[in-house]
């Protein structure tokens, strides 16, 4: 798997990580640890998306099978008060089942809520070793500089926002600042929610070149969206095929020809 510096952090982590919006079903559990195991370590989930407990059964199985996971949640803007932001955490760490989070991130910015106040409870979090990084999502450049600036001793690490090769609207105002201040872009419905899975493309120029290295075409897509600078991609599964069909995306390195044949056949931003 194909690893990259999460923020500035010297940390590393997995190109390739699982979402988890709407995950369910009766694989759902399997469909993670199998994901992780494939070298998918990173999970994402959200107190909002109702998932956190099958995260959790899904984290113990694997520290049962002494697997590391790379764990990520977030908090909703309803709750970006100060003591929210605790209780939140605090009722993310009791679903999961954990006693750290590794990445706390802001889900959606919040403009009637002072970002000062919503920060100075994530640096209490750190502190209190409750969380280990901060992150945000949803969060334009301008926000995202606002909302490092309202930081006192930490920093952002990172930014979950829609991308994929039929959605590039980050690629203008949101990448440059992020090569450039080294913050980790978290490319969320990088398979436009399953919708990209029915594009002509898909039988097109991305199944010519998945032939070439052996791969799916799902598997080309992933590709392509983590070898931009900084950007890792937490596609959503529900069963064990797809999961390790994802998960495999992040073992190998598209040749510049063939994204420049990529890029050419989506026709640019
Ligand atoms: P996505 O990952 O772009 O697409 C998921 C869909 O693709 C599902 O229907 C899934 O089917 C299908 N799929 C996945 N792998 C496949 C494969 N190998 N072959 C065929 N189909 C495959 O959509 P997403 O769930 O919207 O985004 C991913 C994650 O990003 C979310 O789960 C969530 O963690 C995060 N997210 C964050 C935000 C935010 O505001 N921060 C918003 C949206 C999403 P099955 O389910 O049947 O496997």
């Amino acid at each position: 798997m194909i690893e990259k510096e999460l923020g500035r952090t010297g940390e590393r982590v997995p190109a390739i990580g699982l979402g988890t919006w709407q995950l369910g079903g009766e694989q759902a559990v399997e469909a993670l640890v199998e994901g992780v195991k494939a070298g998918a370590w990173l999970i994402d989930t959200a107190e909002a998306y109702g998932t956190e407990g099958l995260v959790g059964q899904a984290l113990k199985k694997l520290k049962d099978q002494g697997v590391n996971v790379f764990l990520a949640t977030k908090v909703s803007p309803s709750h970006f008060h100060h003591d929210d932001v605790i209780r939140s955490c605090e009722a993310s760490l009791s679903r999961l089942g954990v006693k750290t989070i590794d990445l706390y991130q802001l889900h959606w910015p919040n403009h009637s809520i002072p970002i000062a106040e919503t920060m100075g409870a994530m640096e209490e979090l750190v502190e209190a070793g409750k969380i280990r990084y901060i992150g945000v999502s949803n969060f334009s450049s301008k926000e995202l500089d606002e909302a490092r600036a309202s930081l006192k001793r930490e920093d952002v690490v990172s930014d979950q926002v829609k991308y994929s090769p039929f959605d590039r609207h980050v690629e203008p105002d949101l990448f440059p600042y992020c090569e450039k201040e080294g913050i980790t872009v978290i490319a969320y419905s990088p398979l436009e929610h399953g919708r990209a899975l029915s594009n002509p493309l898909l039988g097109g120029k991305v199944a010519e070149i998945a032939a070439k290295y052996g791969k799916s075409p799902v598997q080309v897509l992933l590709n392509w969206v983590i070898s931009k600078p900084r950007v890792i991609a937490i596609p959503k599964a529900s069963s064990v095929g797809h999961a390790l069909e994802d998960a495999g995306a992040g073992n190998f390195s598209l040749a510049p020809a063939d994204l420049e044949a990529l890029d050419a056949a989506l026709g640019g931003r």
